[in-house]
């Protein structure tokens, strides 16, 4: 684990730094976590309209009938907006699924119909929205991943080492310290740099089904974060003053 930390570090800091090539994220795309909550395995529930145990539009409209069914809060994220349950996803794909389903169930389609319907279109149109911003943040989707997996992200800093932690003091200094605009948007620079890394390195050990990797990497991530919100906070205080 160690050593690919490393490696990922060398990468980061090199000048010659090229992005992974196409074969490497054709492995990666192999890498497939097994489906918590796949609806394929599931038994069909009858529709409440036309009673029929219909195939579901989208997971969620009968294709008998047509009905909008009541929203299933446990459904995997992933099925949801009809992407593998993997961590790497390509964004604009994401955002195109998320915004057909958006339309489907949009309450003005919606008004003219039951109060059942309407409802439903409410409770589907706001799991929706959680799953694509889940999806689409990268800390975000680690973190679900691993719940899937049954674990969950520590809350301390043991999955930590002493060196990332010296780093990190020493960067929110550096905010303190900044004068202007310009120091804190090439810090900011910096930082986006760093947790696209961390993204890759994410994407690595999901692969590898490194879930100790994960979670350091995900408490990296929030540090990160974190600092980058205190970038942006006194950015604001700076166009205030
Ligand atoms: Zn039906």
């Amino acid at each position: 684990m160690r050593s690919v930390i490393q490696v990922f570090r060398t990468a980061g800091r090199s000048r010659n730094y090229v992005p992974p090539s196409r074969n490497v994220l054709e492995h990666v795309n192999r890498f497939r976590l097994p489906q918590v909550q796949s609806f394929a395995t599931k038994s069909l529930p009858a529709c409440w309209n036309c009673q029929k145990k219909s195939e579901l539009k989208n997971n969620m409209i009968c294709s008998d009938c047509g009905h909008l069914q009541d929203v299933d809060a446990t459904i995997n994220y992933f099925d949801l907006l009809s992407f593998p349950t993997k961590f790497p996803v390509e964004p604009q794909k994401l955002t195109k699924s998320f915004r057909q389903l958006q339309t489907l169930v949009h309450p003005d389609k919606f008004s003219n119909k039951t109060s059942r319907e309407q409802t439903n279109s409410a409770d589907w149109s706001s799991l929706i929205n959680k799953a694509y911003k889940t999806l689409a943040t990268p800390i975000d989707r680690g973190q679900y991943l691993l719940q899937l997996e049954g674990e969950e992200m520590p809350q301390d800093n043991s999955a930590l080492n002493k060196e990332f932690l010296m780093t990190m003091m020493e960067k929110n200094e550096e905010v303190e310290e900044a004068e202007d605009r310009e120091a804190l948007e090439a810090l900011n620079a910096e930082l986006i740099k760093e947790l696209e890394e961390l993204t890759q390195k994410l994407t690595s050990f999901f692969e590898a089904k490194d879930l100790q990797g994960v979670k350091g990497t995900l408490v990296e991530m929030k540090y990160l974060l974190s600092i980058q919100s205190s970038i942006k906070q006194k950015q604001q205080s700076l166009l205030g003053s």
